[in-house]
């Protein structure tokens, strides 16, 4: 954690970067009546209007508003579910940081929220699918309640034997139906693509999509599905099933923008000072 404590030393730092994302250039329009011009606000970096003097905080209107633990504590827990996979789970990050379990567990949430908003390119060359669940995949008595409800579908861009950048969706049923809408968004159309031919609906897939061929198992994928099920076996804890979207979304966020710490958490940072993208 040192690269963090470098640049973020106390909460001033913290309200400063986000008031610089907020208001870009000096560039202010008081949420309450529009009016442009401002002087300073009675909290550290707060905003009052000329006008109508309403005193706009720096997390107002953010995903940082009513924290309830320091805001340097949750640029911490940003840049570690940003920078690394592992020792996130909410237990360990609460004992880590000092906040209480529950709160850190709402918290990281919202990052995993932000993670699944941000603006992602759509997969292209050659892109192999899937539908699984987890309990297939590994079977853990804990898990047979997911199975239920809980079908994922994955799409992963394979460059050789090596995986590219990846998607994955939680679908109501295991059917390809729910496949199409998952292809539109995250697949560019030029892309090749290749589907488990355990399937049915061969004939609806192919009317829609030009060009989708039928193949037996792809290593690539299917190693990528068993690293997601051991990685929320192994780091999600209790994770409840209502939340395997969220999950999803933290897991691939990595996944497509390895080693690049810093930018990944600018963009949650973006992310999460405009609230309405969630
Ligand atoms: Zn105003």
């Amino acid at each position: 954690m040192s690269t963090f404590v470098n640049r973020f030393k106390n909460n001033e730092d913290c309200y400063k970067f986000l008031s610089e994302i907020k208001w870009p250039d000096g560039q202010f329009v008081c949420a309450k009546c529009g009016n442009t011009t401002y002087h300073k606000g009675r909290s550290p970096y707060s905003r009052r209007c000329n006008r109508c003097k309403y005193d706009e905080s720096v997390t107002s209107g953010t995903l940082f508003n009513k924290l309830r633990f320091p805001i340097l504590t949750a640029f911490n827990i940003i840049f570690r579910l940003a920078t690394t996979g592992t020792g996130n789970s909410s237990v360990a990050l609460a004992e880590a940081l000092g906040i209480q379990q529950k709160t850190c567990l709402a918290f990281k949430h919202k990052v995993q929220r932000a993670m699944g908003a941000m603006q992602q390119k759509r997969l292209e060359g050659i892109v192999a699918l899937d539908m699984f669940s987890l309990y297939n995949i590994q079977p853990r008595y804990y898990w047979e309640r997911v199975i239920e409800k809980h079908h994922i579908a994955v799409a992963i861009e394979v460059r050789g034997e090596k995986p590219g950048r990846a998607f994955a969706i939680v679908i109501e049923e295991k059917e390809q139906p729910a496949l199409i809408p998952f292809i539109e968004r995250h697949v560019q159309p030029d892309a090749e693509m290749f589907i488990q031919e355990q399937y049915g609906y061969k004939t609806m897939m192919k009317k829609r999509f030009k060009n989708i061929s039928f193949t037996p198992p792809i290593p690539v994928l299917e190693d990528h599905m068993n690293n997601i099920a051991d990685w929320i076996y192994n780091e999600c804890g209790r994770f409840s099933p209502e939340n395997l979207q969220a999950y999803l979304n933290e897991f691939h966020f990595r996944f497509n923008h390895p080693n690049n710490n810093w930018k990944n958490f600018d963009s949650l940072i973006r992310v999460m000072a405009n609230n309405n993208l969630l």
